[in-house]
């Protein structure tokens, strides 16, 4: 596959960032909000946002089973951020009727970093990056757990200072299915949508 199509879902959130990302990197970026525009992904992207509200519009547009089915065929997916809370199995701290498209054998805590760290930023080591990762945290969840086909990527740094924080998983990749709870799409560098694009080629 040399220019893969990869969808941004375009309920809610920060689309258009994914969108200019990826079609940086050669991918041909399309924003989906049919089931037809999801049909003609080779990947997909789950944006951040409120994942409680991109849960409800999935709803409404149709699209949720047909995303649970893309995914259980072995669709790559790369969620960040509130992407990253749809793709998980098991959410903490979600509204008690919120909905997910699952595939990812973790559990999320949302909004886990609290109040006083609501948003930051932080320098992470990254899985097969050779250099950090410049990494932004907006009211972002962290995964308390992983299965054992869980691969984790990336987590804080175990540091006092980090309080609760220190050591919590905020990258991981299971198959075919990639997040983040920070923002990649933020601040110019693509390398972690580089290696999804690469994910998308090589499946
Ligand atoms: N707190 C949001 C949620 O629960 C996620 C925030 C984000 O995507 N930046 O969905």
């Amino acid at each position: 596959m040399t220019r893969p199509v990869i969808g941004v879902l375009a309920l809610q959130g920060d689309v258009r960032e994914h969108l200019r990302v990826l079609g940086d990197l050669g991918a041909r970026a399309i924003a989906v909000r049919r089931e037809s525009e999801l049909a003609s992904c080779d990947g997909l992207v789950v944006p951040g946002g409120e994942s409680t509200t991109i849960a409800k519009l999935a709803r409404i547009f149709g699209l949720l089973d047909p995303l649970r089915h893309r995914i259980a065929e072995g669709l790559p997916v790369f969620g960040t951020c509130a992407g990253m809370i749809l793709l998980a199995d098991r959410i903490e701290d979600g509204t008690a009727d919120q909905e997910t498209l699952g595939g990812l054998d973790i559990t999320v805590r949302r909004n886990a970093f609290g109040r006083q760290v609501d948003s930051f930023e932080a320098d992470l080591e990254f899985a097969g990056l050779a250099d950090p990762v410049h990494a932004v945290f907006i009211r972002a969840p962290w995964v308390e757990a992983v299965g054992d086909g869980v691969e984790v990527l990336a987590a804080i740094p175990r540091d006092p200072a980090a309080g609760a924080a220190a050591g919590r998983i905020v990258a991981v990749r299971q198959g075919p299915l990639l997040a983040t709870s920070f923002h990649p799409e933020v601040g110019g560098d693509s390398r972690i949508h580089r290696v999804f694009v690469d994910l998308v080629t090589t499946s």
